[in-house]
């Protein structure tokens, strides 16, 4: 399973926001959009989400050109944070909420609530609601959301903006590991230098609606003008 874009452009009136990008992402690959803010991550990951039209390019999911295909049946698991718990739902009713919206079987849903839980460790909590979890394992709940679908791949953007240090520290190294287990392609974007770092097999430079480079986090930080292009220093 690999996400692959061809020449992908977006423009809104005169302004090119994404400028006939080529990017090939693995099956169980992490990569990190990096770039300072207006380069266009966003739109690049709206417009693989199906959220947004491409102007004009080529968008591969698994092998299959999706460009004319809805956010549905392109099946890719976008999440803007991994919060959102609804708060009322047990922790096995939000894992099986996604399923419940698709009308899968009783015996469906179960089998897979069973599957991500038995994953993501969360076997101990199915019972319990939102307000009664600690951090982590609300983020692991919400991770589990986003994959019971068993989507074609997975899309964040920012997902862990919202939480303080500490929080973002475990769930990096913590997501990173769910992610290598799920063998999907993955595409991040972030401006945490840390994050990309600790999540990231290979990251993609973003300036100007172009990606500069793609390369692994270490070669990528050798040079001290991307560490410019993503904020963290000038
Ligand atoms: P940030 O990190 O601030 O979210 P980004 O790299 O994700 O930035 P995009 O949100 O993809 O950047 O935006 C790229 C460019 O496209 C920006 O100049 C933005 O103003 C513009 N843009 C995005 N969406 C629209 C829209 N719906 N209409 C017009 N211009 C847009």
């Amino acid at each position: 399973m690999t996400i692959d874009l061809r020449k992908l452009t977006k423009t809104f009136g005169s302004l090119t926001a994404v400028d006939a990008i080529d990017l090939t992402v693995g099956d169980g690959e992490v990569l990190c959009l990096l770039g300072p803010s207006g380069c266009g991550k966003t739109t690049t990951l709206r417009m693989i989400a199906g959220l947004e039209r491409s102007t004009s390019g080529e968008i591969w999911l698994q092998g299959k050109l999706v460009n004319g295909l809805t956010p549905r049946e392109r099946n890719v698991a976008m999440s803007f944070q991994f919060y959102a718990l609804y708060p009322s739902l047990t922790v096995a009713e939000n894992l099986a909420f996604p399923l419940r919206a698709d009308k899968h079987s009783k015996a469906e849903i179960d089998k897979r609530v069973k599957r991500v839980s038995d994953t993501l460790q969360l076997g101990g909590i199915l019972n319990r609601t939102p307000g009664q979890l600690a951090e982590g394992e609300k983020q692991r709940v919400a991770v589990g959301r986003s994959i019971i679908r068993d989507p074609t791949c997975f899309l964040f953007d920012e997902p862990l903006s919202r939480l303080d240090v500490q929080l973002r520290e475990e769930m990096r190294g913590e997501i990173k590991l769910v992610l290598q287990d799920l063998s999907r392609p993955t595409v991040i974007v972030t401006h945490d230098q840390l994050e990309a770092l600790t999540m990231a097999d290979r990251i993609a430079v973003m300036r100007d609606g172009r990606i500069e480079q793609v390369d692994t986090p270490h070669n990528v930080f050798q040079h001290p003008a991307n560490l410019f292009v993503a904020g963290f220093i000038g």
